[in-house]
């Protein structure tokens, strides 16, 4: 049964790449009722945080990417990485090389020198046990490397990418897979090699990644073969492009699922947009659903092989039908830690005024903060009135206006669309002004502002909690 897995380094937030790469393997799982693993790739000491690790595995349920096992940490396993180093050593695959840094620098100087690629020239391969030892007594340390012929023809069958082919050749030389350590001991070991003991320990079936990874895949797959065992399949996934068409990198700003987040996505949305990052869904699907509806219906043959540009209009498309299509229930439910942090005491209200709310101001929704905005108007009693507001109230007939519309208390409890279409006829007849006269200085008593939501609606909205009369009163 097909068993895949998501492998991040804790070495930053959850990243736009691993992210979409996640979504790929768990697509493939779902559809194929196989397990999806977390790995979290930890090797890295200096530059691995817990704080990365908590984002990563927020970032992933927040997306609604469960996985089924995991999460594995790969600094719990070094025991078993460096036991099968020392099989490589036994077995004469892999050997110690003693090469010094400046050895090395040496030797790449002398390759740029004469025009070719650097590449280790595999000088340490057949040395003595006599040549080890006086290197010892030098105090030189040692690294691993594994040996890599340079006729060697590796081939393999990409699910995306089809038939690929590297040559021994193309890879640098032998390989290190242990970093430095003195005398017989194993020094860490590195990704390459970390990476295909654990996907053999894990029985994963089928390796999905991003193509960045692509130049690592003939190493591994030499690696199965010096382990004896079967290589997994392959698939790499089309790199994810910035507008400009380069790679999407740190300075295009927000690459983090946690930034999405913040600026307001919700994870229908990154996941929808996520998904057509590389894949084109089947006839009929349309390119709005679910991850459930996408697992129902992924394969690889309608992964794409060129790079994906991301396009902001369309996840911001994809953003705003999530929510227009959220019940009012549902809205407010992700509404109200957005209005919390904007400082808007509106939790304290009643549930069925703030779906109320989020019927009036739902359309206008393209991102989770554009309610910040939209909903100011609706925060409590009082209210700022811009230029444009204070001109209107100063005109000339607004004050009697206010006064008109104020005039019966009983005509202003429990307002409906009708009772607020008769009080304004009333005023505008009463007063012999047009009605236009009277929905401005409305406007600019309840909202503040000559621009924005529909005044009657935000009337009856704004009456259910006392707020209007405490407006006109003040405006008045
Ligand atoms: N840890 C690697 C990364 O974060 C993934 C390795 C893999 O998928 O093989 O890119």
């Amino acid at each position: 049964t097909v068993r895949v897995r998501i492998a991040p380094s804790p070495t930053g937030n959850l990243h736009i790449g691993t992210a979409r790469t996640a979504v790929f393997n768990w697509l493939f799982a779902r559809n194929q009722g196989g397990t999806f693993v977390l790995r979290v790739e930890d090797t890295d000491l200096e530059r691995s945080r817990p704080e990365y690790t908590q984002n990563i595995l927020d970032g992933l349920t927040w997306l609604g990417l469960q996985w089924d096992e995991g999460p594995v940490f790969q600094t719990d396993r070094f025991d078993l990485y460096r036991t099968k180093v020392e099989q490589l050593l036994d077995q004469g695959l892999a050997y110690r090389c003693y090469c010094t840094p400046g050895e090395l620098e040496e030797m790449r100087a002398k390759q740029k020198a004469a025009g070719e690629a650097p590449r280790y020239d595999n000088r340490h391969r057949h040395l003595s046990l006599e040549q080890q030892a006086a290197f010892e007594a030098e105090g030189r340390t040692s690294v691993i490397r594994f040996k890599i012929d340079d006729d060697r023809v590796i081939r393999w069958h990409d699910l995306v990418r089809g038939s690929v082919t590297w040559t021994g050749r193309d890879l640098g030389g032998d390989m290190v897979i242990a970093r430095a350590a003195s005398g017989d001991s194993v020094g860490q070991p590195l990704y390459n090699f970390v990476v295909v003991v654990d996907d053999l320990a894990m029985a994963i079936t089928h390796v999905i990644r991003g193509e960045d990874h692509i130049g690592n895949t003939p190493k591994q797959i030499l690696l199965y073969e010096a382990l004896d065992a079967p290589a997994p399949q392959f698939g790499h996934t089309p790199l994810i492009l910035n507008e400009a068409g380069q790679k999407l990198s740190k300075r295009d700003g927000v690459t983090s699922i946690s930034d999405f987040q913040t600026l307001g996505y919700v994870p229908e949305a990154i996941a929808n947009y996520m998904t057509l990052l590389g894949w084109s869904p089947p006839e009929p699907m349309t390119e709005r659903f679910t991850l459930a509806e996408a697992a129902a219906h992924f394969s690889f043959d309608r992964v794409n092989k060129a790079g994906a540009k991301f396009d902001w209009d369309k996840l911001n498309w994809l953003n705003s039908q999530v929510l227009h299509d959220l019940a009012p229930s549902a809205l407010v439910d992700r509404l109200l830690p957005v209005w919390a942090a904007a400082g808007y005491d509106l939790g304290s209200q009643p549930r069925p005024w703030l779906e109320e709310l989020a019927v009036l101001i739902g359309p206008s929704l393209t991102l989770l903060q554009d309610a910040v905005d939209l909903s100011r108007f609706y925060t409590g009693p009082t209210l700022d009135y811009d230029d444009s507001a204070q001109e209107q109230l100063h005109q000339a007939g607004a004050a009697a206006v206010l006064q008109g519309l104020l005039a019966d208390p009983a005509a202003l409890e429990g307002l409906d669309g009708d009772k607020a279409q008769a009080l304004i006829n009333g005023v505008t007849k009463a007063q012999g002004v047009k009605k236009g006269v009277v929905m401005r200085t409305l406007r600019a008593a309840l909202m503040g502002t000559m621009q924005g939501p529909d005044v009657q609606q935000s009337w009856l909205l704004l009456n259910q909690r006392g707020w209007d009369r405490a407006r006109l009163g003040a405006a008045a």
